[in-house]
């Protein structure tokens, strides 16, 4: 792309210091400084116009979420942000759509403390791979395959949100407005739990990001722990807009099968109650118990009346 040097200036070389970067864009290739005793953490993800988010996303809102989809994976290792790279495939060097991409990304990477530091621009079909990097000292880190028999489950924010809201968005469902609007948000902005999955470091046995909805990653928790799960349905922590449309449809698709809600999903051992609790106030984000990690595989959900309940794939529960 013969734009490409002046593209990554205008819209990209937006170096604020960090004394952690010594050589950022503009080199072949980037030098960080990592800190004797730290491990780096490193993740990426793809983004695809028409299939991780749909074709009139506007490019504010696609910034932002390329780079919280990459964060929600670091916050659920328990690191901290560093830095990340961005290849990006271009369809045409379409300012109005850079300048707008890059607000949403540097309003999230600044807010989050993580610098860019290179890529590559390339022309094709619209996608967007971010690489993020973060670290964990003295051997920090939490995995997905450590959950403990009797560890608590927990969940944190509501569960749902993000595809009641592309269901609307898609008009396969109505929805009041206000609960559009709201669920919309929680779609296109994202905020990845960073600081909560950093503060739980050290007090968890296992954490995962919720991106493929509640069932599946809790599941892979579970399978890679080889453990299974009780889960109190009652427990499960909704927005008034997820909890009016349970009640109305009696479905819990949402959710439980919803995906794009970027929570954390931990377990953590009974002794630790109270510190969790306390993150709550001092955090500001809700957590919830939603279960307990018990031997024998699988899942298994209870009614508040204390019934096993029998949910199929589409969510909808058979008592
Ligand atoms: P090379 O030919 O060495 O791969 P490029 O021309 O692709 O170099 O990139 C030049 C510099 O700009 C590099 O430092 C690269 O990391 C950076 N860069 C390229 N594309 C992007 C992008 N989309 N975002 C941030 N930095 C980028
Ligand atoms: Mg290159």
């Amino acid at each position: 792309m013969p734009l490409e040097f002046e593209l990554i200036q205008q819209f990209f070389n937006n170096a604020q210091a960090q004394s952690d970067v010594v050589c950022g864009i503009g080199d072949d290739a980037a030098i960080l400084s990592v800190a004797c005793g730290d491990q780096l953490v490193v993740t990426a993800d793809t983004l695809i116009r028409g299939v991780h988010f749909p074709n009139d996303t506007l490019a504010e809102d696609i910034g932002f979420k390329s780079l919280a989809v990459n964060l929600s994976d670091l916050a659920a290792m328990g690191a901290t942000p560093r830095w990340f790279t961005l290849s990006l495939t271009l369809p045409e060097a379409d300012t109005e759509w850079l300048a707008g991409f890059s607000s949403g990304l540097f309003d999230l990477a600044q807010k989050e403390g993580i610098a860019l530091v290179g890529g590559d621009t390339t022309r094709g079909p619209l996608s967007i791979t971010i690489q993020a990097m973060g670290t964990v000292s003295g051997g920090g880190g939490v995995r997905r395959s450590t959950a403990e028999v009797g560890d608590d489950l927990y969940v944190t924010g509501t569960l749902g949100d993000a595809a009641l809201g592309l269901a609307g968005r898609l008009r396969k469902i109505m929805l009041e407005s206000e609960d559009f609007l709201f669920c919309n948000q929680r779609l296109n902005r994202p905020r990845p739990r960073v600081a909560t999955g950093l503060a739980l470091q050290g007090y968890v046995h296992s954490m995962i990001d919720c991106s493929d909805g509640f069932v599946a990653d809790l599941g892979h928790i579970l399978s890679a722990s080889h453990k299974g799960a009780e889960i109190y349905l009652h427990s499960l922590p909704l927005s008034d807009a997820v909890r009016r449309w349970v009640e109305q449809e009696s479905g819990w698709q949402y959710p439980l099968y919803g995906g794009d809600d970027y929570e954390l999903i931990f377990s953590a051992p009974v002794d630790h109650r109270t510190k969790i609790a306390a993150f709550v106030d001092a955090l500001g984000v809700p957590i919830s118990k939603v279960g307990t990690v018990i031997e024998q595989p699988g899942l298994q959900l209870y009614a508040e009346n204390g019934d096993l309940v029998n949910i199929d794939q589409s969510g909808y529960t058979h008592f």
